[in-house]
């Protein structure tokens, strides 16, 4: 019921100016946002290497209503891309179809993607796409399919309490797409995904063999130890080496788990979300975890609450 109000609130305009004009909760957004500016995601990347972790820079926005807005997310994509390269830090890039237009067009939409892609592939980098609401799930396929008859250099991802993602993972497979396999963070019903975390985490699991069986490179994304010690346990099983996948958390959610897993060997990457538009972001963090919420509000009341 908290995690469905939350993710309603996440789509309010009025809620978001709010949240977001306060340097109070400004600042414990900080918890899972570095910072506005790309120098500053840039230090927490450093950050992360420094600790034997790679990372994934999300320039955050999604669901923009102008070409304009469009075009700056794919610039600051670019200039995310370059500057990782002239920088020498170990990080790809994760992006929403919704930040580059995808609610104004297929085609103008692919071809921001073609542009970053094209960037990341000149660099010899890498493009997740993310996968967002149930909307744009075959849109954001039929777009990554299209983009990778072009270019290997982008993958995407697949949400385990969707009930279609078992197909969609064998005909993405069938192309050699790299997939991030996360549970899932919006709001779905029943019609078309599984409403109890019981069989979202059994659908996580005999997804993640799969993907583990398949041979190629993929990433398990979850902060789940359940989910975590099932992939440990099936690849020491069927002596899948440590190399063949990564491990993948957001930034600031158990951090020590990450670094736990570095000293066990396993390749861990970080998502660093940076940008000014945090606000769905933020709430999706509350969202996944009550005690997220009760933290946020036991802070703002006792920082005496904006009085604008
Ligand atoms: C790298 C990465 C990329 C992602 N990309 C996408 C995407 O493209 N599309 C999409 O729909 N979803 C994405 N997600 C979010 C994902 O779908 C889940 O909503 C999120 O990871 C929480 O699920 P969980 O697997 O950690 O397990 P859960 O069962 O939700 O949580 C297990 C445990 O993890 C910890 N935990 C989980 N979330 C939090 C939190 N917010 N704060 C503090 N502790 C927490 C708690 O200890 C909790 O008990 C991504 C997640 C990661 C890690």
């Amino acid at each position: 019921m908290l995690r469905a109000l939350l993710l309603e609130l996440a789509k309010s305009s009025r809620l978001r100016r709010w949240i977001t004009s306060h340097g109070v909760t400004r600042s414990m957004a900080h918890r899972f946002v570095p910072g506005e500016e790309l120098g500053t995601a840039i230090e927490a990347v450093r950050i992360c290497n420094k600790s034997g972790m790679t990372t994934s820079l999300d320039h955050l926005g999604e669901n923009v209503v102008t070409r304009e807005d469009a075009e700056r997310a794919r610039d600051a994509y670019i200039e995310a891309l370059n500057r990782i390269a002239a920088d020498g830090v170990e990080s790809n890039v994760s992006l929403k179809l919704t930040h580059v237009g995808l609610d104004l067009g297929e085609e103008f939409c692919a071809e921001q993607l073609r542009m970053i892609v094209r960037r990341a592939d000149q660099l010899g980098n890498f493009v997740r796409v993310d996968m967002e609401g149930s909307a744009y799930t075959d849109r954001t396929l039929q777009m990554v399919r299209q983009a990778r008859a072009e270019s290997s250099s982008l993958g995407t991802v697949i949400q385990a309490y969707l009930y279609r993602s078992e197909e969609d993972i064998r005909a993405l497979l069938a192309l050699g797409c790299r997939i991030r396999l996360v549970k899932g963070a919006y709001k779905e019903p029943s019609q078309i995904a599984f409403p109890r975390k019981k069989d979202v985490d059994a659908n996580f699991i005999k997804l993640m063999k799969v993907l583990l069986l398949s041979g190629i490179y993929h990433a398990l994304a979850t902060h789940d130890p359940e989910m975590i010690e099932a992939a440990i346990r099936f690849v020491a099983e069927q002596k899948i080496s440590k190399d063949k996948f990564e491990f993948q958390m957001l930034y600031g959610i158990r951090t020590d788990l990450q670094r736990q897993l570095v000293r066990q060997g396993y390749g861990v990457r970080v998502y660093i979300p940076f940008g000014r538009d945090w606000f769905p972001y933020f709430m999706r963090r509350l969202a996944e975890r009550p005690a997220n919420l009760l933290f946020f509000a036991k802070n703002f009341f006792r920082s005496g609450a904006p009085s604008e």
